[in-house]
């Protein structure tokens, strides 16, 4: 503690009622019903004028934690962020909910930049946004010395730290702060921090000892999986079968991959941007600007990719790389879902990414190769282990993640493999090791044991070795999941340069028969397990209106869509149907400046929706905060219908007797077997006008984009069928699904 009071009142009371301020300022201006995390006890501290560092993973609730003290404090909060694209959409999300913020940096004109030194001056700002070059300016801590400071918050804090993923040297100069402003409390945030790191942050800060808050790493709403890299473009491909028509990034190595790979989807009629550092800023920044603003739903970028953007809907993370860290990995899985909506998070592992990067890391001096290698291992670790996946990487952070089942990964959901005897087939492997000369890699001796004839296996003469063709009773797959069970269980260790196996002590006593192994074999080709979705059931046709509604919006506006509504709020909307002040209200997200910008604009979308679809609220219910909005409740009109065509009768028939459109009914009938009810395909596809031909090709484009959007099946097919037919075609293509499993 650095003898500071609190800003003017003193006393528990003044204290309480900051306290009560801030729970208030929650929903009246973010439109948030509770604190999360740590917020409220970091909050409470940062109020107090103690020091706090932040650490709390990527999403998970960082920015209240000064946003909402600078709104209490009487002078102004600085922010100290690295990326000037951040900054401004922070700006542009604050200032969309009401709050005074600006930004002063490098992207300003002359004129804008002086607005906002003169609105600071005039205690008109109650955030600003600088770089941490532009913060020690001459004029701007000229500036800064002539208003009251209260707080400096320091963004992405690990920058400041070599022991760090992100060293960033302009950062060290922070320090110099601290003399500076001695009345204003600091508060650093970091979504990555080993106490190594913690360490660096506070010594540099001169920040006390005492107030370290470190969150839950565990985003619970990650699906996180790690597949063999074996085919990786199709492997791309299929996964992103599931997220059409939603944001996703796909992370690889280096520039040419992304270039191939964006490409190629490109050409699949994928909406893809590449990103790397080898394009045109220009283009850079309009590829990202895009992806922001949902005019292009996929980036595939390299590493450089991500730092500043705060998009909350992104529904996927692709590896299609080793990522470099197991820092840079989480931080990079962190940036999908922030909306805390269910995502996936991919990563297509193989060996010989592996040795890419560790050959990087040899290229490095000393104390850059030894935390390079710490980090790349920890990645390892999590990327090989049996066990819930969550382990090793929350581990990592320093916290002691011991839950057994995460539900959300891939190895949880797997369930676990019994453990059973695998003696001999180690006793095989290490054999092979041994006769091949202790200098092959994994593949080699799995190609020995499998009797490949390769060019490799006969250079070596390896097909007249006792152990050539003896491991034929498993796969590939399954040897290569042996054999880094050999690795971690301390059998064969593995060069780490070229990944050469050789036998270990331990291996010995194994070939000898004095020792038994004990592991798994997996099955040779497990059901790719995908947990339950427990996203909120609601109304698709209503989040898309809402959608375009929010899209049109933030293009008027100039902002992102997700600075109006997240997609979160949108699918509690498209559930609930609010149309009432009070219970629109409810949603998250609204507070009070933006129920007036825009409440009314969604209501109207949201009434009329009902009144085409026949929809009508339950009446005279009271909506309860606990309880949440009341549900609408549909006169039930599609069931209706559903039996109606069920029993024989003609679509015509029924457009007659109800007085629908098509497209009505075609509706009722898309929601009916949305609900698990059985549908009779007779009598659909005689309301399509396309021909046999061009039905198959519609089929088939189902078959390779999935039925889920009709978007990308229009573009595949050049545009040429009409929506209303392909309606027609996706019902008959689910109603046969549904059949045949
Ligand atoms: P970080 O900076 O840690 O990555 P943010 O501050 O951007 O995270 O917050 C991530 C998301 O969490 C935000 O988009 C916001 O919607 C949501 N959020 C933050 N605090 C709350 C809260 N108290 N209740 C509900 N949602 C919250
Ligand atoms: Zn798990």
């Amino acid at each position: 503690m650095q003898g500071k009071s609190l800003p003017r009142a003193t006393g528990i009371e003044k204290h309480n009622d900051m306290i009560n301020r801030a729970r208030s300022l929650l929903k009246s201006v973010f439109g948030y019903d509770r604190f999360i995390s740590l917020q409220e006890e970091i909050i409470e501290n940062v109020l107090r004028k103690n020091d706090a560092l932040v650490i709390m993973p990527t999403g998970g609730g960082k920015s209240l934690c000064y946003q909402i003290p600078a709104l209490i404090f009487p002078g102004l909060t600085v922010v100290v962020s690295p990326l000037i694209s951040l900054m401004k959409d922070q700006v542009d999300q604050l200032t969309t909910a009401g709050v005074a913020a600006a930004l002063l940096n490098s992207s300003l004109s002359p004129e804008e930049y002086d607005h906002n030194v003169e609105s600071v001056k005039r205690g008109r700002v109650k955030l600003l946004y600088l770089a941490p070059e532009t913060l020690l300016k001459a004029n701007i801590i000229r500036l800064l010395s002539s208003v009251n400071v209260d707080c400096f918050a320091i963004d992405e804090a690990h920058c400041i730290s070599s022991w760090g993923h992100d060293f960033r040297p302009e950062y060290r100069q922070l320090s110099d702060l601290r003399n500076r402003f001695p009345e204003a409390v600091c508060i650093a945030l970091t979504a990555t921090a080993t106490s190594r790191v913690r360490e660096d942050i506070k010594t540099s800060l001169g920040m006390d000892t005492s107030g370290e808050f470190i969150a839950s790493f565990n985003r619970e709403n990650l699906y996180i999986r790690v597949i063999p890299k074996k085919d990786p473009v199709n492997q791309t491909v299929d996964f992103m079968k599931n997220f059409l028509n939603q944001s996703g990034i796909i992370y690889c190595f280096t520039r040419r991959q992304v270039d191939d790979l964006y490409a190629y989807l490109h050409r699949l009629g994928y909406s893809v941007k590449p990103y790397h550092a080898g394009l045109a800023e220009t283009e850079r920044h309009r590829n990202q600007e895009m992806f922001i603003r949902d005019d292009v739903q996929i980036i595939v970028a390299t590493i450089a990719f991500g730092m500043g953007i705060d998009k909350e809907n992104i529904r996927f993370i692709l590896h299609y790389d080793l990522p470099q860290n197991i820092e840079s990995y989480y931080q990079e899985i962190g940036r999908a879902g922030r909306d805390g909506l269910r995502s996936d998070c991919l990563l297509l592992f193989s060996y010989g990414d592996l040795q890419k990067i560790k050959y990087l890391i040899n290229k490095k001096d000393d104390h850059e190769k030894r935390v390079a290698s710490i980090h790349l291992n920890a990645l390892l670790g999590f990327a090989e282990t049996d066990d819930c996946r969550r382990i090793p990487l929350i581990n990592y952070f320093g916290e002691n993640y011991t839950r057994e089942h995460c539900k959300m990964c891939d190895n949880c959901l797997a369930g676990k493999k019994a453990v059973q005897d695998i003696t001999v087939a180690s006793q095989k492997f290490l054999s092979c090791v041994k006769r091949t000369g202790e200098i092959f890699g994994a593949n080699h001796i799995i190609d020995v044991l499998r009797g490949s004839k390769s060019q490799k296996v006969i250079k070596f003469g390896h097909q007249r070795l006792s152990t050539y063709s003896i491991g034929m009773e498993h796969s590939r797959r399954q040897w290569v999941q042996l054999s880094r069970q050999f690795i971690s269980k301390g059998l064969l260790s593995q060069d780490a340069e070229f990944g050469g196996l050789k036998l270990t002590e331990k291996a010995w006593a194994v070939l000898k028969g004095n020792q038994t192994v004990k592991g798994r074999i997996e099955e040779d080709h497990p059901p790719v397990p995908r947990p339950e979705l427990e996203e909120l059931n609601h109304d698709h046709g209503l989040f898309e209106a809402l959608r375009k509604k929010r899209k049109e919006l933030a293009d008027a506006a100039g902002v992102p869509p997700y600075v109006i509504f997240s997609d979160k709020a949108l699918v509690q909307m498209a559930a609930h149907y609010p149309q009432d002040q009070t219970s629109f209200m409810l949603i998250h997200g609204v507070g009070n400046v933006k129920l007036e910008k825009y409440g009314h604009i969604f209501m109207e979308v949201i009434r009329r929706y009902c009144r085409e679809n026949e929809i009508v609220l339950l009446q005279g219910e009271v909506p309860d905060k606990k309880v949440s909005i009341p549900t609408a409740q549909t006169n039930l009109r599609h069931i209706v219908i559903g039996e109606a065509f069920n029993s024989g009768r003609s679509v015509p028939d029924i457009m007659q007797e109800y007085k629908i459109k098509l497209d009505t009914v075609l509706n009722h009938l898309y929601r009916y077997l949305h609900e698990n009810h059985s549908l009779k395909p007779e009598g659909l596809l005689s309301l399509s006008s396309l021909t046999e031909d061009e039905q198959k090709d519609a089929f088939n484009a189902f078959d390779r984009l999935g039925p889920e959007y009709l978007g990308p099946v229009f573009r595949e097919l050049n545009r040429r069928v009409c929506y209303e037919d392909l309606r027609i075609l996706r019902l008959y293509y689910l109603i046969r699904m549904n059949r045949n499993t």
